[in-house]
């Protein structure tokens, strides 16, 4: 029989992608402008094609290469390194570590709903803290919360959470922390550090962002040793990753002038595009803006012209007025800003 839990879920709503905004409206792949799943329009490094041709499918991957370079980027001890398919992936793991049926997790929204899912598939419930109006965390974490998952930058409001603020939530749970770091290549500060000092912090990331590699699913944490230790146990056979997955991360780690040279173009763009449509501050490669229109007739016009961007309404806590479009190269931007200029004028 089916959990009962599940009837408390609605599926993960992904950003559209080419073949259904194309089978839709008849409109070539080509033509179509993806601004709508926060992705890298550069691209991973022209490194990552190389290794690619040298993998050896036949074999399990051997991910031991990928945990050094994750330590080498990150400053980070490999004992330290948890690795999984995508951040999603770490964040699933961990959640098997941490939750039992009757937990309580602690969510600021609006914020990624992947949290809540993994929350209620381990028999949790999800705590939702509104947050303030210019999207600050503004609750205190309740004494019996078992995680709390802090996005920062966050998606979909791009604001960061102050390194004061997250110490403060820090020292006052017993719980464990988790830090989406998912955008802070794209962000002016980590607070990944934070790790030496506090016990129960985990910081996620991935390489699915700036590192331009969301097609391979890589994901890591740096966790301290106690928890790291545990994940093994609770993690699928090679972590849920690829042998093409660790030839591509490996190869992306080991050309990082490539990974910053397109963090600088995306945040130039960032700043042109926030200021044409006056959108909400970002430090990550998206954009939350305000929309007269309910968001869903006013994403619905660009998916029409072929561009998608992303309605928030499937964020809980976000309403019916906002849209979130990711930073594109100028080009895609331009044609973003010429639609929006036609549907907002
Ligand atoms: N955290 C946040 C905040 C995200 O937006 C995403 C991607 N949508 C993820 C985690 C998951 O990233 P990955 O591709 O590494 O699973």
């Amino acid at each position: 029989m089916l959990r009962p839990v599940l009837s408390q879920l609605k599926p993960y709503v992904a950003g559209k992608g080419f073949g259904e905004i194309s089978r839709k409206y008849g409109i070539a792949p080509e033509a179509i402008v993806k601004l709508g799943s926060n992705e890298n329009p550069y691209g991973p490094s022209p490194r990552v094609a190389q290794a690619l041709a040298t993998i050896s499918p036949e074999r399990y991957p051997e991910p031991e290469e990928l945990i050094a370079g994750l330590a080498a980027y990150t400053g980070f001890p490999e004992e330290m390194i948890i690795i999984g398919a995508g951040m999603d992936g770490v964040m699933d793991t961990l959640t098997r570590l941490f939750l039992e049926k009757g937990d309580r997790t602690f969510i600021p929204t609006p914020t990624f709903s992947y949290y809540e899912i993994l929350t209620i598939t381990a028999g949790a419930t999800p705590f939702f803290s509104p947050r303030g109006p210019e999207f600050e965390t503004v609750a205190n974490v309740p004494t019996d919360i078992k995680m709390s998952f802090l996005c920062s930058p966050n998606n979909p409001t791009g604001n960061v959470t102050p390194e004061d603020d997250v110490c403060a939530l820090l020292e006052s749970t017993d719980g464990i922390v988790f830090l989406d770091e998912a955008y802070v290549e794209f962000a002016e500060k980590s607070l990944i550090r934070l790790v030496e000092r506090y016990d129960n912090l985990i910081v996620g990331r991935t390489l699915s962002k700036a590192f331009g590699l969301a097609g391979m699913r890589l994901g890591y944490a740096v966790a301290p040793p106690w928890i790291a230790d545990q994940y093994k146990r609770a993690a699928p056979p090679f972590y849920g990753i690829s042998c093409a997955s660790v030839a591509a991360g490996v190869a992306a780690l080991a050309d990082l002038p490539f990974m910053r040279e397109s963090v600088k173009k995306i945040i130039s763009e960032r700043r042109r595009l926030q200021r044409e449509i006056n959108s909400h501050p970002s430090q990550a490669n998206f954009l939350y803006l305000d929309t007269q229109l309910a968001s869903h007739e006013f994403v619905e016009k660009f998916l029409a012209r072929g561009i998608i961007i992303r309605d928030c309404r499937s964020f809980f806590g976000a309403g019916e007025h906002h849209a979130r479009v990711t930073v594109g190269t100028p080009s895609e931007n331009d044609r973003f800003l010429s639609a929006f200029r036609e549907i907002c004028k």
